[in-house]
């Protein structure tokens, strides 16, 4: 920590305490060159990064969307809420621990899904169909065969990265997910 005053980076810390919530530590400190002193403070960053959409646009990570995300999915599932919940404060945490000011909504998607295909199997390919925008049967095909194999490892692995489909080329919401579509309803045109 560099001296405000002579700019030497000889401080030293003379007096160091934890403010009474426990969130930030206050440091007197005194620069051993010119003797003065001065106070730092020390927090922890934990704030959730910025969705980035594949267009660029930027938006809050949202809590609530993630959430809806999820009950859409999962409408009529037979899944407790309280694994829900766990399922959302794993991917909240995961966020948080990936320590970044921006997270790309593709990475999210592909928690979402992690989630989702250990939770249910029918949610995971709901969700799927509307985040990889599926075009037809053999796409439903090819999901369902995904989850009845063993979950590969690592686990964070995209689940499409074999068959080089990006699940970014959606441009759908992910987290607004519309009604699953019959197959080839929708996206007429579409590349594939
Ligand atoms: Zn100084």
């Amino acid at each position: 920590m560099k001296c405000p005053f002579c700019k030497s980076f000889e401080t030293q810390v003379i007096d160091s305490r934890v403010s009474e919530d426990g969130e930030s530590i206050r440091r007197r400190r005194k620069c051993t060159s010119c003797t003065k002193r001065f106070t730092t403070y020390e927090t922890i960053e934990l704030r959730m990064p910025q969705v980035v959409k594949q267009d660029g646009t930027r938006s809050e990570f949202d809590l609530q969307k993630l959430r809806t995300g999820f009950m859409r999915a999962l409408h009529k599932r037979p899944v407790p809420t309280q694994l829900v919940d766990d399922a959302i404060a794993t991917i909240t945490q995961d966020v948080l621990a990936l320590g970044e000011r921006e997270i790309p909504s593709r990475r999210l998607g592909e928690m979402v899904m992690r989630e989702l295909k250990r939770l249910d199997q029918v949610a995971y390919i709901r969700f799927a169909s509307v985040y990889r925008s599926f075009q037809g049967v053999d796409d439903f095909q090819d999901a369902i065969k995904e989850v009845q194999r063993p979950t590969p490892k690592p686990p964070s692995k995209s689940p499409n990265a074999k068959d080089g489909k990006d699940p970014a080329d959606t441009s759908g919401d992910l987290f607004e997910p519309k009604e699953p579509s019959p197959p080839g309803a929708r996206g007429a045109g579409r590349d594939r």
